[in-house]
């Protein structure tokens, strides 16, 4: 049992309580698995839907030339492919997967490349109800930008998620100003905490994106933004290690002067991450530490042909070994 502090961005107030860690003892964090097994039975598969949206920090409504690190080229996968409605990809999508996760329970739709709330609501409902027509798909999950969100959409997200699966998936990426706008992100941190508390409550899923190592983050300022997570009202968070990706902006500042970042190497990371966890609030579980672009469009780091679970594992293996829980130092 720890105890929960919670902070009011509003007012400043903070409360505690008593909380259970809610995953047992088996794992020493609190797995985005466990939570779906608990809540669905077993492993719910993201089977990604490219449906054409573009980013208002690409296309001049906020800025021009998008967030320095982005390459959608690198989340996307290869079975998502243009051209094909978006029955046609989940199809694809749910053979291809399938094979791969026999074990899996459910299949949801994943709006992931690009903003997936930047249309008008009748057009954004129009696309989430034609997967939704898929008879495999039993929901679907939203990545977007915390300043595409509106109430109009909030409140039909919450009617959907009475019949449906739905997890909205916003992009913090940093918890500091500076740094936003150092990655050219277009919106500040207000904003994201704002959007979270419009979202949480409302019967549907909230989780977070965050990247370790962008320009200008220190390594105990990263650690800092623990604290400022542990406060805000998600239900899960994804975080991974900065990785410099060709095509991007990021990249050409990296060719120009490699000395402004600070990129973490693998044993580095696992270290970070560790210290971390020990300092996240036990109750928000976490869907991956880690992430993988492909290799030929991997500029830095070089951690060679690595795999993400198979550092999650070593993630997992050095945390029992150490004995850090989730939350212990929360
Ligand atoms: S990371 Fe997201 S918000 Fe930033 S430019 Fe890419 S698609 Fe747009």
């Amino acid at each position: 049992m720890v105890l929960k502090r919670s902070l009011c961005y509003d007012c400043g107030m903070q409360s505690q309580e008593q909380i259970q860690y809610p995953w047992g003892s088996e794992l020493p964090y609190y797995s985005y698995a466990h939570y779906l097994k608990t809540k669905y039975g077993g492993r719910v598969q993201k089977v990604s839907i490219n449906a054409g949206f573009t980013c208002p920090n690409r296309d001049g409504k906020v800025a021009k030339g998008g967030c320095t690190f982005c390459n959608n080229k690198s989340f996307t996968p290869s079975y998502t492919r243009n051209g094909e409605t978006i029955g046609e990809q989940v199809d694809r999508g749910i053979s291809f997967l399938a094979k791969r996760y026999k074990r899996t329970k459910k299949f949801v739709g994943y709006f992931q490349a690009y903003t997936n709330t930047y249309a008008p609501l009748s057009e954004l409902t129009a696309l989430y109800e034609e997967a939704l027509k898929h008879p495999r798909l039993d929901g679907i999950v939203i990545s977007t930008r915390p300043d595409c969100v509106s109430d109009e959409l909030l409140d039909y997200l919450q009617d959907l998620s009475s019949r449906k699966i739905v997890v909205l998936e916003l992009g913090i990426e940093s918890c500091y100003n500076d740094t936003l706008e150092r990655i050219n992100r277009g919106h500040d941190f207000e904003t994201t905490v704002d959007a979270i508390h419009r979202a949480a409550g409302r019967g549907f899923h909230v989780g977070g994106h965050l990247l370790f190592g962008l320009p200008g983050d220190s390594r105990e300022k990263m650690l800092e933004q623990a604290e400022i997570i542990s406060g805000l009202p998600l239900d899960s968070i994804k975080f991974h290690q900065l990785q410099i990706v060709k095509g991007t902006v990021m990249a050409q500042q990296y060719r120009e002067d490699a000395s402004q970042f600070n990129l973490f190497s693998k044993d580095e990371y696992i270290d970070f991450v560790i210290e971390f966890m020990a300092r996240l609030r036990p109750d928000i579980c976490v869907q991956r530490f880690i992430s993988e672009a492909p290799l030929d469009l991997r500029l830095a780091p070089n951690w060679g042909n690595f795999r993400s679970d198979v550092v999650m594992k070593e993630i997992e293996d050095k945390m029992k070994r150490q004995g850090v829980r989730q939350g212990m130092n929360f």
